[in-house]
């Protein structure tokens, strides 16, 4: 296949251009470095399989050439970043999603989506399967990020109806690895960057917040096994292991052997108090399931902020 990867310097988006690559697909990567980097694709340049566009996909963008498959991971993805960029992030889960969707028609390609768990925002059910409808508040500071990813989803059930493209929606859970930006503010890249600096690992709130986190060569086969599905209704993938941050916080600095000690700062507006995934679609449609064990996919994560 040929296959336009959109975000593909930011960091999941980067790891599904090797991961294309590596099952001798073509892959385009476009990104307009808004979060990511060219480091994380560095490697990728010279090889005849991969060519990068750096452009804006909320601006009008023609790809020439055949395409098979459009996937749409191009967002600022952590809050911190988002709040930082809030009219880009809108603009890019908008007018973005909407430009890829009929580049994907024009194509004759499929599209699959980047969705969130974020869409289901503060919920009030735990699990969280992919039928709940969420509990988001609409102008809340986060809201540009949520209602962004809500407006694709729509965007992209209308191309399913109304066109017939051959659209997937992955909703991710918290995903992290290697070429996480350290400085994003998720927990994960934060509390290593802070465990190895020997700097207080912040946790906001009481730490009691649940949070579920998933490799990202697991999440990578997820999105794989679903685009070659014939699924079309939204699938959640991520890992169901529920932790606590706190909790989090602590096997970080056991793994980067820290004296760091814990601090607790106030809770962010509208953080969710828990995110776990119902993946039993997963299970059942992809025949998926994460490998990763935590504390594996930290010790690989902490080897790269190592070498940073
Ligand atoms: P990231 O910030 O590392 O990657 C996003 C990439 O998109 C960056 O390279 C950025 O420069 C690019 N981008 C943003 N706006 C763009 C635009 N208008 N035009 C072109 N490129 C643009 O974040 P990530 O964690 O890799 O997230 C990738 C996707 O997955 C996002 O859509 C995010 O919402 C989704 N997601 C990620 C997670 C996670 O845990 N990592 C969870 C849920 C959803």
């Amino acid at each position: 296949m040929n296959v336009l990867i959109a975000g593909g310097a930011g960091f999941l988006g980067s790891h599904l251009c090797d991961f294309f690559i590596s099952k001798n697909h073509k892959v385009i990567a476009v990104d307009n470095f808004i979060t990511g980097k060219k480091e994380n694709i560095k490697h990728l340049l010279k090889n005849k399989k991969f060519k990068f566009i750096k452009a804006d996909i909320s601006k009008n963008i023609k790809i020439p050439g055949k395409i098979d498959a459009v996937l749409n991971f191009a967002s600022p993805a952590s809050p911190k970043d988002y709040i930082k960029y809030p009219l880009e992030t809108l603009k890019t889960g908008s007018l973005g999603t909407l430009n890829l969707l009929e580049l994907a028609r024009l194509k004759k390609a499929k599209f699959l989506f980047a969705s969130t768990s974020e869409v289901y925002g503060d919920p009030l059910v735990n699990p969280q399967p992919e039928e709940y409808w969420g509990n988001v508040n609409s102008i809340g500071i986060r809201s540009v990020y949520d209602e962004a990813k809500r407006f694709s989803e729509a965007a992209v059930m209308c191309y399913l109806r109304d066109y017939g493209v051959k659209t997937r929606i992955v909703r991710i859970f918290n995903t992290y690895g290697p070429r996480m930006n350290e400085k994003d503010g998720r927990a994960i890249p934060e509390f290593i960057s802070q465990a190895l600096a020997g700097r207080p690992v912040t946790v906001f709130g009481s730490g009691r917040q649940t949070r579920s986190f998933c490799f990202v060569s697991d999440l990578v086969k997820g999105v794989y096994k679903l685009l070659m599905s014939d699924y079309k209704y939204p699938v959640n993938i991520g890992n169901p292991n529920e932790i606590t941050l706190k909790e989090l916080a602590e096997i970080i600095i056991k793994l980067t052997a820290s004296k760091s000690k814990i601090i607790y700062k106030e809770l962010p507006q509208d953080d969710p108090k828990m995110r776990r995934p119902d993946i039993t679609k997963a299970k059942k449609i992809l025949k998926w399931l994460p490998d990763v064990q935590l504390e594996d996919g930290l010790r690989e994560t902490i080897k790269y902020f190592k070498s940073l």
